[in-house]
């Protein structure tokens, strides 16, 4: 493409996501194939459409894992997937205290909504109460925090049911593209996931659903998972990077570049303007220095840890979204939120003397130099 083509592209993108309107297939293809010297002008061109919505705040969002492992489905990307042999913590029910004591701890450092996970097909009567004692403790806990639950496919009245326990939203994830659905689970279908999402909605609960890359999907393929989702109109998009754990048929699978995770986001941006979208699982490990450039697409990240891999130290979370110059929502009334009498360096830390350290190693030491 030539760099007035693209411009011309990107200016078609921007002026469509403020416009509310829906772009063509071709423009997303485009965006994904767009060569890695461009890539920082399609950032610049989506981060626009991110700051007319969003301006610099960033939504934290954290996850508990209330029951880990040993699911019956066979989700290929899932390191909790039946016959998975990753090394991963395997647990029943945790307690309703100790997912407190956990979600508050996040919401102190700036969580706004709390995602409690459950590994499984879908959820028992049972369980859907024994979530319900935990949301009320949370809530109880952590007044203004929004719950989203996530406990896989749901029947008939569940959704209903985890409204009135006071749950907020539901996730359940799209993943991959219909036709490439049946390569990564065998255990149940594209459309089951979709049924859930529309069962969600009636049911009253905000929809989160978003997708995973990195499996050996197309363009195309990202193109038609993202349509899908917009069908659905979910209030938050995850944007999940494979994490390819050992012992599951995804190990090994590093097919994601830096570069390539900016596009897909952008691309999502361009197609959910005013939705939260969010970069989930894999950020770390496949953004790697370039994660800040990722806040200019995304409006929320994880805080903190994933289901069942870790993430980067939560407070190295909130400092790069300080240095990046974005704010944590819900502190932009607070004096170091940015806009104060420090202006635009006030969100950065007031020191930080524990990056300066002393070389020892090198000319002059008995040490190999740094290479
Ligand atoms: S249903 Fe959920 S927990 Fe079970 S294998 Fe699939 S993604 Fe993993």
């Amino acid at each position: 493409m030539t760099p007035i083509a693209l411009d011309a592209l990107l200016d078609a993108l921007v002026r469509k996501a403020l416009a509310g309107e829906r772009p063509a297939r071709e423009e997303l293809l485009e965006v994904l194939r767009t060569p890695d010297e461009d890539v920082l002008d399609v950032v610049t061109a989506a981060s626009k459409v991110r700051r007319r919505f969003f301006g610099r705040r960033v939504k934290l969002n954290y996850l508990v894992n209330m029951k880990s492992g040993l699911c019956p489905e066979d989700c290929g990307y899932c390191s909790q997937r039946l016959g998975s042999t990753s090394q991963i913590l395997k647990y029943s029910w945790i307690s309703a205290a100790e997912a407190t004591e956990n979600a508050t701890r996040a919401v102190e450092a700036g969580a706004r909504r709390v995602c409690l996970v459950a590994s499984g097909r879908g959820p028992s009567d049972r369980d859907i109460d024994r979530i319900g004692a935990t949301v009320a403790a949370i809530k109880e806990a952590a007044p203004r925090v929004e719950i989203c639950v996530c406990l896989g496919l749901l029947k008939p009245g569940q959704a209903e049911r985890l409204g009135e326990i006071g749950a907020d939203a539901y996730n359940h994830n799209l993943n991959t593209s219909e036709q490439t659905y049946g390569d990564i689970c065998t255990t149940h279908t594209f459309d089951d996931r979709v049924q859930t999402v529309e069962q969600a909605k009636q049911g009253g609960l905000s929809p989160c659903s978003g997708a995973i890359f990195g499996m050996g999907e197309s363009d195309d393929d990202i193109v038609d998972v993202a349509f899908a989702l917009r069908e659905l109109d979910p209030d938050s998009v995850p944007v999940n990077f494979l994490i390819p754990f050992e012992g599951t048929p995804m190990a090994g699978r590093w097919d994601l570049t830096p570069l390539r995770c900016l596009r897909i986001l952008a691309m999502f941006r361009f197609l959910f303007p005013d939705s939260e979208v969010r970069v989930a699982g894999g950020r770390e490990i496949h953004l790697r220095g370039l994660q800040p450039l990722a806040l200019h697409l995304a409006n929320a990240i994880f805080l903190g840890d994933y289901l069942t891999s870790e993430g980067q130290p939560g407070e190295r979370d909130l400092a790069m979204i300080a240095d990046a110059g974005f704010v944590v929502e819900g502190a932009e009334d607070t004096e170091d939120a940015g806009d104060t009498e420090r202006g635009d360096e006030g969100a950065g830390p007031a020191a930080r003397h524990d990056l300066v350290a002393l070389r020892r190693r090198g000319p002059g030491s008995s040490l190999p130099a740094n290479t």
